[in-house]
């Protein structure tokens, strides 16, 4: 059953709704070898994204992303998969709709990362294709089931713009965008909080927000931000787990569970409706950001 209506539903209810955590931080403590892309789980591993998926279900996640962050055709060309985004971004939001179905209510967001391509004049990267890019992504992630669409770690306006309107061609579901502001509170591109929902804020999307970035303490500051221009649009925040430390070929993260919820606790104070993990968050993470929920701290204000 699809509950494309209810993300929004349930968001304009007042719910405050938590998100899953990383993918390729956990893959990697899976045995993803080190220069793996993630999506090529979707075909070589898929008991074990389904087995992530469903730790976060676990966990009490009300919404879980699919395992197709790099899964434009533009990303996958030079990859094994080259040729296949529509098999695989519907295969992806199966293994996510199988694990969803564990509990009632879990929404399966489709994710859609950046192509990795710097859009004319820096680089090669036309609006058309761009659009085309996306247009494909978000049919198949639609035919496979999504609840959700989510444009997420993006940086570069034009690029997001592009996707958005190749994405509408493409589907009706609910669309999310989230950038990463990773330079303080400015993407890699210099863009801020104030600009971004000043150009994607008018374009109807269901949620508006950041995700990724650089330390929490930075996060804060972009969902003030966020906070203090935007006007309705419920926001997604799914930060990191503070910064990575790199321990022999492994990245460690300096934030743990309960200091996250802590933080979860504050963005939604601030504002965010939506709130989860980025690199370096565990299911273990979800928990405590979900214990804080149902302890009463991240409710809103005046609703039960
Ligand atoms: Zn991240």
């Amino acid at each position: 059953m699809r509950h494309e209506q209810r993300f929004v539903e349930r968001l304009e209810a007042g719910e405050i709704l938590v998100a899953d955590g990383a993918t390729a931080t956990n893959y990697q403590q899976m045995g993803m070898a080190i220069g793996v892309a993630p999506e090529e789980w979707v075909f070589d591993e898929p008991d074990k994204v389904r087995g992530l998926h469903a730790a976060f279900v676990e966990a009490g996640a009300d919404i879980i992303l699919t395992d197709t962050f790099g899964g434009t055709s533009l990303r996958l060309r030079e990859s094994r998969y080259a040729g296949r985004a529509t098999e695989l971004n519907r295969r992806a939001a199966e293994l996510a709709k199988e694990a969803a179905a564990a509990r009632d209510g879990v929404l399966v967001a489709g994710s859609m990362g950046p192509t990795g391509m710097l859009m004319e004049p820096l680089g090669e990267l036309t609006a058309a294709a761009a659009a085309d890019a996306y247009r494909e992504q978000a049919a198949a992630l639609d035919d496979g089931g999504v609840d959700v669409l989510l444009l997420e770690t993006f940086f570069a306006l034009d690029e997001a713009l592009a996707a958005i309107e190749g994405i509408r061609r493409a589907s009706g579901l609910p669309l999310a965008v989230t950038f990463s502001f990773d330079q303080g509170t400015r993407t890699m591109m210099g863009l801020s909080p104030t600009r971004m929902v000043e150009a994607i804020a008018p374009l109807g999307v269901a949620a508006i927000g950041a995700n990724c970035g650089r330390s929490l303490a930075d996060m804060e500051r972009v969902v003030a931000e966020l906070a203090a221009v935007n006007r309705g649009i419920p926001l997604w925040i799914k930060p990191n787990a503070g910064l990575p430390r790199m321990v022999g070929d492994v990245a460690q993260y300096e934030t743990g569970p309960a200091d996250m919820a802590d933080y979860a606790t504050r963005f939604v104070q601030t504002g965010a409706r939506v709130i989860g993990g980025c690199c370096g968050t565990s299911p273990e993470h979800t928990r405590c950001m979900i214990a804080a929920a149902s302890g009463g701290r991240l409710r809103v204000r005046g609703q039960d």
